[in-house]
């Protein structure tokens, strides 16, 4: 009896044992596939984190804006250039569309995709202190089901392209103006002489001489613009090497000397000897050539005209020219190296000018690393300077 007691509690406390240690088991099991569980889901959540930081800076390094909207037209997406395009304030994410871009017009083509598949090419203008271009393509997203799923908005900046179409439209506007002036007082120079005036002595002389002087200044206009538009393409190279400026200037003043004469203008060259900079020998004469030759044709009758220079520092020296002519007033201090800017346009014209010559000097000069600036105080003379590397 006893014995059977003594097999009954044996077994027992083997069956307790062998529960205990299955639910030990099980409990390990369990918190085995609980950690497993959580290490899954934040191993996924750092996939998708790492895969949304990889798509936001996809986005981030492109031009074009990029406002990616959900079902209720709240922006899910907006990279940096949307962002700064339309100055919109951060979290930029939920926002309603009008309220992150500000623009009914671009509420008004996201309203189109309810009926269409895509907008493309739209352009808008977003008026502002200076206004901005923007062509915008739209395409709507769709659930597999076929229900709207929001839209894709990428947003191009045309501001740079529409100013530098402007620039060129006024550009060739001017050029033709230019060329048509001298043009149309040879053609009818030639036509009155064909009418008859050729048997005229007088009137052929003088008629010829209005041939040859618009003939001269047709070719001045010619070599300019061929100028810049090298300058522009960087079809220029420059043969930099040490120049002696007080020599380069002595050489300029020689070449100019009839023209001083005939507005009885003194010249004088104030640069020290031993001044030296890095340039190329011919553009050099050519930024000299025209601030001289300006000074000449601005400058008082019967004045002075005087080229000094000075080291800036250790890696630059400064060349000045300066008249005691009108001067150039403050308004077109700024405009005067603008393309066929002119102060004075009735005096320019007057003195074949082609309104280019500064535009070249600030090309030159800049291509060698220096910069052109002009003082003047009017009825006060103007003095232009620039700077070279030495
Ligand atoms: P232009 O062929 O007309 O001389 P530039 O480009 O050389 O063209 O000069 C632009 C304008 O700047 C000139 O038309 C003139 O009005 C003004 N300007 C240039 N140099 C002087 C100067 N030394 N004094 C007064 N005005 C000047």
């Amino acid at each position: 009896m006893n014995l059977v007691i003594a097999l009954l509690g044996l077994l027992l406390v083997a069956a307790g044992v062998m529960w205990w240690r299955a639910v030990v088991r099980l409990r390990t099991l369990q918190e085995r596939h609980a950690r497993e569980l959580e290490d899954r889901r934040a191993a996924q959540d750092a996939a998708v984190a790492q895969h949304r930081q990889r798509l936001q800076a996809l986005l981030d390094s492109m031009i074009e804006g990029i406002v990616v909207l959900d079902q209720q037209k709240r922006v899910a997406i907006a990279n940096r250039a949307a962002v700064e395009l339309f100055g919109m304030s951060e979290p930029v994410e939920g926002r309603a569309l009008l309220e992150a871009v500000r623009h009914h017009e671009v509420a008004a083509l996201v309203s189109r995709l309810e009926t269409e598949p895509a907008v493309l090419g739209h352009e808008i203008r977003i008026e502002g202190a200076s206004p901005r271009f923007m062509q915008i393509n739209a395409v709507a997203l769709r659930e597999p089901n076929g229900t709207p799923g929001g839209a894709v908005l990428v947003f191009h900046d045309l501001t740079r392209v529409r100013e530098l179409e402007g620039v060129r439209q006024e550009f060739v506007a001017n050029v033709s103006h230019e060329l048509r002036t001298p043009l149309s007082l040879i053609k009818g120079a030639a036509e009155t002489l064909l009418d008859g005036a050729k048997s005229d002595d007088v009137a052929l002389g003088r008629l010829l001489n209005i041939i040859d002087r618009h003939a001269d200044r047709l070719r001045l206009l010619i070599d300019d613009l061929l100028m810049l538009a090298k300058l522009d393409s960087g079809r220029v190279v420059l043969n930099v090497q040490p120049s002696a400026l007080r020599l380069a200037v002595q050489e300029v003043i020689e070449d100019l000397a009839e023209r001083a004469k005939t507005r009885d203008i003194q010249i004088l060259n104030t640069l020290p000897a031993g001044m030296m900079a890095k340039a190329d020998p011919d553009r050099l004469r050519q930024v000299l050539s025209n601030l001289i030759d300006n000074a000449i044709k601005y400058g008082r009758p019967a004045g002075t005209v005087t080229i000094g220079g000075r080291v800036l520092s250790e890696a630059f020296v400064e060349v000045c020219v300066r008249d005691d002519g009108p001067g150039i007033p403050p308004e077109s201090r700024a405009r005067v190296f603008e393309r066929f800017y002119r102060a004075d346009k009735a005096r320019s014209r007057e003195q074949g000018g082609t309104g280019l010559g500064l535009a070249i000097v600030k090309h030159v000069v800049q291509a060698h690393g220096g910069d052109v600036r002009v003082e003047s105080e009017p009825g006060r003379g103007a003095t232009f300077c620039f700077t070279l590397p030495r």
